[in-house]
């Protein structure tokens, strides 16, 4: 008895000196998720931040982190990911969606959640399973329980296609095609958002085109009524709506309807960008999907020559630098492997935005996208103890974001 006692006693110690552990953090910068500090330092108690700034004592009790020549973010926010895909690639998506099981492919998107995790991504927005029903509600259930490592996530569950639209295409008729995504049309779509809503979704996400066109190009799937009913019933939730949307068209249908982010844009214009602008709608480019799938597609990046459909992603990102709308960062990922969730970072950069400003979009950006801007995203009193240190400045040099030294979620050291 006296022994099952002390155990008791020793667990309750140790609960007890976990919550409370005081961490004092320092690097050579700290970004706290709108500007770069030289003399900072952070304190950490148990899992928030209790204070940030220059001139902050050591407390009493608390275990110094600094690495020499490093960068101290807010744990880094990926804005579009699909943990339930991996690199095409490897395997093509049809494949991925027809062939392989729920079961398979949770069990791969636990290392997709770890290896985001340990590239300094603490929190993630997903974009659908495609075809992996409801995993990626499991799939968050798991981390928040501390079952497996990965990054707080915000999930869109199946998501909402036209139908006709979405594929698998090309298979024989008299054969029932599961998609990777939910058809719904009309008045039934008021059923299926408040169907997803129940089944987990945090938010509902939409294809307002594809690429259905008679040529095979981008074309609007719903109407500008049917988005908005979507909205409206989305809304009254108190979740959003966001949308993939790469035709001026679909963007322009998908913001008068009450979207709140615009997936790809591959053909936004500055004028589109303007009207996103006024409506507040946070812009994701995901450049490297495009990058990533051309290359896949035979591209020698850096020997031939841009293709059309790079050369055209350029124009538009230039566009919508140019129109001043909020942009965010999210790359897709998925389409190229989990944890590298840094390349879109550099293409970014490349494509002509500053470094800083790449930063601003990997975590205060995000965070506000995705309505946890009193959470995460920023350092100060507060806010949850995410934090990621990388060697270098990838205020200066983006790429920085690779060398990552120590990761921490939730006041949870991951990497060191
Ligand atoms: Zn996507």
């Amino acid at each position: 008895m006296r022994r099952i006692i002390s155990v008791f006693f020793l667990l309750f110690i140790s609960c007890f000196s976990f919550s409370q552990a005081r961490y004092y953090l320092t690097a050579d910068r700290v970004f706290d998720g709108e500007n770069m500090h030289t003399d900072w330092a952070v304190i950490v108690e148990g899992n928030k931040i209790i204070s940030a700034g220059a001139n902050l004592k050591v407390p009493e009790g608390a275990l110094k982190i600094n690495y020499p020549g490093s960068t101290l973010t807010p744990g880094l926010i990926e804005g579009h990911s699909h943990l339930l895909l991996y690199p095409y690639n490897i395997t093509d998506w049809d494949t991925q969606v027809l062939k392989e099981t729920d079961a398979y492919r949770t069990a791969r998107a636990t290392v997709h959640a770890k290896n985001t995790l340990m590239a300094g991504f603490t929190s993630a927005r997903d974009l659908g399973t495609e075809g992996a029903g409801y995993a990626d509600v499991a799939l968050k259930r798991a981390i928040n329980e501390g079952i497996i490592p990965g990054p707080r996530l915000q999930v869109a569950g199946r998501a909402i296609v036209a139908t006709g639209s979405y594929g698998p295409k090309g298979y024989d008729y008299d054969q029932t095609i599961m998609l990777g995504a939910e058809p719904a049309d009309g008045n039934d779509l008021v059923r299926v958002v408040r169907d997803q809503i129940g089944k987990g979704a945090d938010f509902i996400k939409i294809y307002a085109d594809y690429r259905w066109g008679v040529n095979g190009e981008d074309q609007p799937s719903f109407t500008l009524d049917e988005l908005k009913l979507i909205n409206e019933v989305t809304r009254s939730s108190g979740r959003v709506m966001v949308c993939h949307a790469k035709t001026k068209e679909a963007i322009r249908r998908a913001v008068l309807a009450g979207a709140e982010t615009i997936e790809h844009g591959d053909f936004i214009d500055v004028e589109t960008g303007r009207l996103m602008k006024e409506h507040n709608v946070t812009y994701f480019p995901t450049v490297s999907a495009v990058d990533q799938i051309t290359q896949y597609r035979g591209w020698k990046k850096g020997v031939d020559p841009d293709p059309a459909n790079i050369v055209n992603k350029k124009r538009s990102f230039k566009d919508a630098l140019a129109s001043g709308v909020t942009i965010g960062m999210g790359g897709d990922v998925g389409v190229y492997p989990h944890g590298e969730n840094y390349l879109e970072m550099e293409l970014m950069v490349e494509y002509g935005m500053k470094p800083l400003d790449v930063l601003k979009a990997a975590t205060m950006v995000n965070a506000r996208a995705m309505h946890w801007e009193s959470q995460v995203g920023s350092i100060k009193p507060g806010m949850k103890a995410d934090f990621a240190i990388f060697s270098g400045d990838p205020s200066r040099n983006i790429s920085d974001v690779r060398k990552v030294l120590f990761v921490m979620k939730d006041g949870i050291i991951y990497r060191q």
